[in-house]
Formats: structure tokens, C-alpha cells, sequence
């Protein structure tokens, strides 16, 4: 059988892994990813044949995945967080569509918006909209769009993709289009490295966020008009009475 595992890690090593993903890598012969991912479960990978490429390459990746399932051999490809967020999924399945004989098996993970929620409190308990602030193959026009709109809405909103090298100033642009129908007070918080070395996070306000400096290993959370901070926590309420 010709098998392609695309598989969510979640957001960092094996202990964030779901027993689902764990268990398509080990019946896997080959893993394909991206660099970083692939040192993450190095552990777990160990003794399979490793194709790991750099970042931007992703349809490349693709395509080698399908090379080696066309040969017979099991492949997993791995992404960070969950594999259909922003992950290699619908990349994987529009490759492999002129040979049905492929089968794609799409694992999911815990996406950053979910592990950031949780080193924060709980800011998603309420309807929130998830947004990336990479402009790498979305209008910029369009992502501001989305912030105005679900801002006006009252969405808690996520950032994935807050910065990068080229892109240092993007968060700062995006609070901008979040102040036009969001406090200035509204509650914010944004988590580095989740799961992995280096995990660290911060709570501020929208006003204060819009002139923090963060890196592409960080997820932003920007709460709604009824967010607020218990005991350290960032906590947006479902509405009960207490
Ligand atoms: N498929 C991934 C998202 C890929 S987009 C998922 O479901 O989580 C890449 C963005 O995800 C990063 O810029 C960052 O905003 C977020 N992200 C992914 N892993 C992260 C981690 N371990 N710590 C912080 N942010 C992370």
C-alpha cells in the first residue's frame, strides 16, 4: 500500500505529540520536514531514512514525500503544531492528486493557538479568530481586513506569524488596525517557544503590544472586550455567574 502520513507534532517535542501521531511516524519508513521539526523528535526518527529541507521549500518537500510513497515506502511528513493550520496537508493532497493510489492520511496536532491558550490561562473560551500575519502569499490588504473586521466583531484574535526578518514590523501594523475598533486596554499575551527551550511568555495591553518586538517562534492572543487577568492569568469569560 502507498501511504503518506501528514502529521501534526504539536508544538514542540514528543510530549506534546498525540498517541495517533506517535504511532504513524513509528510505522513510518521515511520522515520528511523541515529542519527544525525533524531535531525536535530526533529520538523517535531515529533509524529511518530522513529527508529534512529548509524552510520555503515546501512543495519540493511534497514532492519528495510522493517520490518515496510511489516507491512503496510508508512516508511521514511532519509539521509543527496541528498539520492542517497553516501546515502541509492541502499542499500534500493537491501534489499527490494526479495519483489516487496514494493514500493521504491527514494526523492532527495541537496548533499553537491552542498550547499558547494554555501557558496563558485561558483566553479562547469564547469565539475567536485566528490570523497570519504573513504576507508571503496573503494581500497585506487583505490581513488587515480580516484584524479590522474580526476586531469589530469582538473576537479574540490569534496571531500566527508575527514577525520575521524581513517583516520586523508587522505586529506593530496589525495592533494599528486592532485599535481602530479594539481598546487601547484590551488584554493581550504572546508565548516564545512553546513546548520548546526557551518557553517564555508575557501579558501586556493592546497599546503596550503594539510596540513589543517579537520573533516567528511566538503566537499572539488578543482578547476581546471582556478578557481580563485573574491571578496572572489571561481568562476570557463564557459568560456564567459565579
Ligand atoms: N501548523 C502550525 C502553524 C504554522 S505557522 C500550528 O498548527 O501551530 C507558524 C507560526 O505558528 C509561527 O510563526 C508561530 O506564530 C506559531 N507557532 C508554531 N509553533 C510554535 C511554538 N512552538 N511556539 C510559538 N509559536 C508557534
Amino acid at each position: 500500500m502507498k501511504k503518506i502520513y501528514v502529521v501534526g507534532i504539536g508544538p514542540g517535542n514528543e510530549i506534546f505529540m498525540t498517541n495517533e501521531a506517535k504511532t504513524a511516524i513509528q510505522d513510518s519508513d521515511v520522515i520528511v520536514g523541515y529542519d527544525l521539526y525533524v531535531e525536535l523528535i530526533k529520538e523517535l526518527v531515529s533509524g529511518k531514512t530522513v529527508e529534512s529541507t529548509p524552510m520555503k521549500k515546501e512543495v519540493d518537500r511534497c514532492k519528495i514525500a510522493l517520490e518515496y510513497a510511489l516507491k512503496g515506502q510508508t512516508v511521514s511528513m511532519v509539521c509543527s503544531g496541528d498539520a492542517g493550520v497553516y501546515g502541509m496537508a492541502g499542499i500534500m493532497i493537491e501534489v499527490a492528486q494526479e495519483n489516487p493510489e496514494v493514500e493521504i492520511q491527514v494526523v492532527s496536532g495541537i496548533t499553537a493557538a491552542c498550547s499558547s491558550a494554555a501557558v496563558l490561562g485561558a483566553p479562547l473560551i469564547h469565539d475567536f479568530a485566528i490570523v497570519s500575519l504573513s504576507d508571503l502569499l496573503t494581500p497585506w490588504e487583505k490581513i488587515e481586513k480580516r484584524l479590522r473586521l474580526a476586531s469589530d466583531a469582538d473576537f479574540v484574535i490569534c496571531l500566527y506569524n508575527p514577525s520575521s526578518k524581513k517583516r520586523h514590523d508587522y505586529l506593530k501594523k496589525a495592533c494599528e488596525q486592532m485599535l481602530l475598533f479594539k481598546s487601547p486596554d484590551t488584554k493581550c499575551g504572546y508565548v516564545k517557544n512553546i513546548g520548546r527551550e526557551g518557553q517564555s511568555y508575557t501579558l501586556c495591553t493592546l497599546q503596550e503590544l503594539k510596540d513589543k518586538e517579537v520573533d516567528m517562534f511566538t503566537t499572539v492572543i488578543v482578547g476581546n472586550s471582556q478578557t481580563k487577568v485573574v491571578n496572572g492569568k489571561l481568562v476570557t469569560p463564557r459568560g456564567y455567574h459565579l
